[in-house]
Protein backbone atom coordinates (compact mmCIF):
# COMPACT_ATOMS: atom_id res chain seq x y z
CA UNK A 1 0.00 0.00 0.00
CA UNK A 2 1.28 3.38 -0.54
CA UNK A 3 0.78 6.31 1.58
CA UNK A 4 1.77 9.85 1.75
CA UNK A 5 4.85 11.39 4.20
CA UNK A 6 2.56 12.15 7.49
CA UNK A 7 4.89 14.89 7.94
CA UNK A 8 3.01 18.01 6.64
CA UNK A 9 6.62 19.59 5.15
CA UNK A 10 7.58 16.37 2.88
CA UNK A 11 5.52 15.24 -0.14
CA UNK A 12 7.15 12.06 0.20
CA UNK A 13 4.94 8.61 -0.93
CA UNK A 14 5.99 5.92 0.83
CA UNK A 15 4.76 2.48 -0.01
CA UNK A 16 4.98 -0.80 2.40
CA UNK A 17 3.09 -3.82 3.47
CA UNK A 18 0.08 -3.91 4.73
CA UNK A 19 1.36 -5.43 7.43
CA UNK A 20 3.05 -2.56 8.52
CA UNK A 21 -0.04 -0.86 10.10
CA UNK A 22 -0.13 -0.36 13.86
CA UNK A 23 4.06 -0.27 13.90
CA UNK A 24 6.33 2.38 14.13
CA UNK A 25 8.21 3.39 10.66
CA UNK A 26 10.39 6.20 9.95
CA UNK A 27 9.88 8.35 6.52
CA UNK A 28 13.26 7.25 4.46
CA UNK A 29 13.09 10.82 2.69
CA UNK A 30 12.26 13.04 5.79
CA UNK A 31 13.46 10.96 8.99
CA UNK A 32 10.25 11.71 10.48
CA UNK A 33 8.90 8.75 12.85
CA UNK A 34 5.17 8.05 13.04
CA UNK A 35 3.36 4.92 12.89
CA UNK A 36 1.80 3.28 9.98
CA UNK A 37 -1.47 4.08 9.26
CA UNK A 38 -3.99 4.24 5.57
CA UNK A 39 -5.52 7.55 6.97
CA UNK A 40 -4.04 10.47 9.16
CA UNK A 41 -6.27 12.41 11.36
CA UNK A 42 -5.75 15.59 12.91
CA UNK A 43 -8.74 15.82 15.41
CA UNK A 44 -7.42 16.14 18.90
CA UNK A 45 -10.89 15.92 20.93
CA UNK A 46 -11.93 11.87 22.71
CA UNK A 47 -14.52 10.97 24.83
CA UNK A 48 -13.65 8.02 26.86
CA UNK A 49 -17.08 6.39 27.92
CA UNK A 50 -18.05 3.37 29.42
CA UNK A 51 -22.00 1.62 29.18
CA UNK A 52 -23.41 -0.41 32.49
CA UNK A 53 -26.34 -2.76 30.40
CA UNK A 54 -29.10 -4.78 31.63
CA UNK A 55 -27.38 -7.83 29.85
CA UNK A 56 -24.37 -8.52 26.66
CA UNK A 57 -26.96 -8.73 23.72
CA UNK A 58 -26.82 -4.72 21.96
CA UNK A 59 -30.73 -5.92 20.46
CA UNK A 60 -32.50 -7.55 23.58
CA UNK A 61 -31.19 -5.48 26.75
CA UNK A 62 -30.28 -1.42 27.09
CA UNK A 63 -27.70 0.68 28.90
CA UNK A 64 -28.50 1.58 32.42
CA UNK A 65 -25.93 3.62 33.11
CA UNK A 66 -23.22 5.71 31.14
CA UNK A 67 -19.76 7.70 31.94
CA UNK A 68 -17.66 9.77 29.97
CA UNK A 69 -14.89 12.08 30.49
CA UNK A 70 -12.94 14.61 27.79
CA UNK A 71 -9.54 13.66 26.32
CA UNK A 72 -7.64 16.06 25.37
CA UNK A 73 -4.04 16.57 23.81
CA UNK A 74 -3.31 13.38 25.57
CA UNK A 75 -4.89 14.10 28.70
CA UNK A 76 -8.47 13.34 30.55
CA UNK A 77 -9.94 16.54 31.20
CA UNK A 78 -11.92 15.24 34.48
CA UNK A 79 -13.84 18.54 35.11
CA UNK A 80 -15.09 18.13 31.44
CA UNK A 81 -17.53 14.76 31.83
CA UNK A 82 -20.84 13.29 31.36
CA UNK A 83 -23.05 11.09 33.52
CA UNK A 84 -26.48 9.52 33.97
CA UNK A 85 -28.75 6.87 34.76
CA UNK A 86 -31.04 5.22 32.21
CA UNK A 87 -34.48 3.44 32.61
CA UNK A 88 -34.69 0.09 30.83
CA UNK A 89 -38.08 -1.03 29.54
CA UNK A 90 -36.94 -4.16 30.81
CA UNK A 91 -36.51 -5.38 34.91
CA UNK A 92 -32.86 -5.09 36.17
CA UNK A 93 -31.90 -9.00 37.51
CA UNK A 94 -30.43 -9.27 40.49
CA UNK A 95 -26.95 -10.84 38.74
CA UNK A 96 -26.33 -7.30 36.85
CA UNK A 97 -27.38 -5.23 40.28
CA UNK A 98 -24.62 -7.91 42.06
CA UNK A 99 -22.26 -7.02 39.12
CA UNK A 100 -22.75 -3.23 38.53
CA UNK A 101 -24.30 -1.90 41.71
CA UNK A 102 -26.95 -0.71 40.12
CA UNK A 103 -30.94 -1.55 41.38
CA UNK A 104 -34.39 -0.55 40.19
CA UNK A 105 -34.32 1.71 42.76
CA UNK A 106 -31.43 3.70 41.15
CA UNK A 107 -33.20 3.91 37.73
CA UNK A 108 -36.29 4.60 38.61
CA UNK A 109 -36.73 8.36 37.90
CA UNK A 110 -33.77 8.37 35.32
CA UNK A 111 -34.34 9.55 31.32
CA UNK A 112 -35.17 6.27 28.58
CA UNK A 113 -31.70 4.91 27.33
CA UNK A 114 -32.44 6.95 23.81
CA UNK A 115 -33.28 10.36 25.93
CA UNK A 116 -29.62 9.74 27.59
CA UNK A 117 -28.32 9.41 24.57
CA UNK A 118 -29.85 12.31 22.62
CA UNK A 119 -27.63 14.47 25.79
CA UNK A 120 -24.85 12.35 25.48
CA UNK A 121 -24.68 12.96 21.86
CA UNK A 122 -25.14 16.86 22.02
CA UNK A 123 -22.34 16.49 24.84
CA UNK A 124 -19.76 14.85 22.93
CA UNK A 125 -20.17 16.66 19.57
CA UNK A 126 -17.60 16.25 17.42
CA UNK A 127 -15.15 14.71 19.38
CA UNK A 128 -13.83 10.61 18.62
CA UNK A 129 -15.48 7.98 20.67
CA UNK A 130 -13.22 5.47 23.49
CA UNK A 131 -14.23 2.11 24.54
CA UNK A 132 -12.60 -0.30 26.15
CA UNK A 133 -14.85 -3.23 24.25
CA UNK A 134 -16.30 -0.73 22.38
CA UNK A 135 -16.24 -2.45 18.54
CA UNK A 136 -17.82 -5.63 20.12
CA UNK A 137 -19.99 -4.54 22.55
CA UNK A 138 -20.53 -0.18 23.58
CA UNK A 139 -20.39 0.84 20.33
CA UNK A 140 -23.41 -1.67 19.19
CA UNK A 141 -25.37 -0.61 22.41
CA UNK A 142 -25.03 2.91 20.78
CA UNK A 143 -25.87 2.02 17.20
CA UNK A 144 -28.56 -0.44 18.43
CA UNK A 145 -30.10 2.03 20.66
CA UNK A 146 -30.34 4.98 17.79
CA UNK A 147 -32.16 1.94 15.53
CA UNK A 148 -34.13 0.75 17.61
CA UNK A 149 -35.54 4.27 18.33
CA UNK A 150 -35.31 5.52 14.83
CA UNK A 151 -33.11 8.61 15.78
CA UNK A 152 -31.90 10.80 13.21
CA UNK A 153 -28.44 9.85 13.59
CA UNK A 154 -24.78 10.37 12.41
CA UNK A 155 -21.59 8.30 12.22
CA UNK A 156 -18.63 9.19 14.75
CA UNK A 157 -15.30 7.92 14.89
CA UNK A 158 -14.90 4.95 17.53
CA UNK A 159 -11.27 3.54 19.39
CA UNK A 160 -11.70 0.41 20.83
CA UNK A 161 -8.59 0.58 23.93
CA UNK A 162 -8.14 -3.01 23.39
CA UNK A 163 -5.97 -2.16 19.94
CA UNK A 164 -3.94 0.65 21.83
CA UNK A 165 -3.14 -2.63 24.41
CA UNK A 166 -2.66 -5.04 21.65
CA UNK A 167 -0.21 -2.29 19.82
CA UNK A 168 1.41 -2.29 23.33
CA UNK A 169 1.29 -5.97 24.45
CA UNK A 170 0.98 -7.68 21.43
CA UNK A 171 -1.85 -10.30 20.21
CA UNK A 172 -0.25 -13.41 21.04
CA UNK A 173 -2.71 -15.79 22.20
CA UNK A 174 -3.51 -16.33 25.82
CA UNK A 175 -2.23 -12.25 26.47
CA UNK A 176 -5.12 -11.02 28.10
CA UNK A 177 -6.31 -7.34 27.15
CA UNK A 178 -9.09 -6.69 30.07
CA UNK A 179 -9.15 -2.89 32.22
CA UNK A 180 -7.56 -5.15 35.18
CA UNK A 181 -5.19 -6.70 33.47
CA UNK A 182 -3.94 -3.39 31.63
CA UNK A 183 -4.24 -2.00 35.98
CA UNK A 184 -1.89 -4.79 37.03
CA UNK A 185 0.66 -4.74 33.80
CA UNK A 186 0.59 -0.44 33.86
CA UNK A 187 0.76 -0.75 37.59
CA UNK A 188 -2.66 1.80 38.21
CA UNK A 189 -3.56 2.59 41.25
CA UNK A 190 -6.76 1.42 42.12
CA UNK A 191 -9.92 3.81 41.30
CA UNK A 192 -11.76 5.22 44.31
CA UNK A 193 -14.77 5.07 42.66
CA UNK A 194 -16.89 1.52 42.11
CA UNK A 195 -15.28 -0.81 39.58
CA UNK A 196 -18.01 -2.10 37.09
CA UNK A 197 -19.85 0.94 37.83
CA UNK A 198 -19.48 2.96 34.75
CA UNK A 199 -18.15 6.29 36.49
CA UNK A 200 -15.12 3.94 38.40
CA UNK A 201 -14.26 2.00 35.19
CA UNK A 202 -14.28 5.61 32.77
CA UNK A 203 -11.84 6.37 36.18
CA UNK A 204 -9.57 3.60 35.27
CA UNK A 205 -9.66 3.51 31.43
CA UNK A 206 -8.75 7.11 31.05
CA UNK A 207 -5.50 6.62 33.33
CA UNK A 208 -4.17 3.73 31.01
CA UNK A 209 -5.44 5.55 27.81
CA UNK A 210 -2.68 7.88 28.70
CA UNK A 211 -0.81 5.59 29.66
CA UNK A 212 -0.43 3.06 27.04
CA UNK A 213 -0.46 6.65 24.89
CA UNK A 214 2.71 7.86 26.71
CA UNK A 215 4.46 4.29 26.44
CA UNK A 216 3.76 4.10 22.84
CA UNK A 217 4.51 8.15 22.28
CA UNK A 218 1.32 7.90 20.22
CA UNK A 219 0.01 11.57 18.81
CA UNK A 220 -2.33 13.57 20.63
CA UNK A 221 -4.95 12.53 17.57
CA UNK A 222 -4.04 8.65 18.20
CA UNK A 223 -3.11 8.79 14.09
CA UNK A 224 -1.71 4.12 13.88
CA UNK A 225 -4.92 3.18 16.07
CA UNK A 226 -7.36 1.29 14.58
CA UNK A 227 -11.04 3.10 13.87
CA UNK A 228 -13.91 1.79 13.18
CA UNK A 229 -18.22 4.34 13.57
CA UNK A 230 -20.96 3.52 15.41
CA UNK A 231 -24.39 5.57 15.16
CA UNK A 232 -24.93 8.97 17.45
CA UNK A 233 -28.11 10.63 17.78
CA UNK A 234 -28.01 13.72 15.46
CA UNK A 235 -28.73 16.94 16.95
ZN1 LIG B 1 8.80 12.37 5.01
Amino acid sequence: MKISCPNPSCDQTLSGPKSLMGHRTACHACGHSFIWSDRFHTGESFVIYDLETTGLSPDADEFIQIAAVRFQAGCVCPEDNFFSFARPRQHISSFITGFTGISNEDVRHALRPEEVLCQFGRWAGASTLIAHNGLRFDSKFLTATCKRHQLPAREVECIDSIHISKMLYGSTRGTGHSLDHLKSRLRLRDTALRRHDARGDVDLLGRAVEEMSSRLELDNAFNGVRRHTSLLPDG
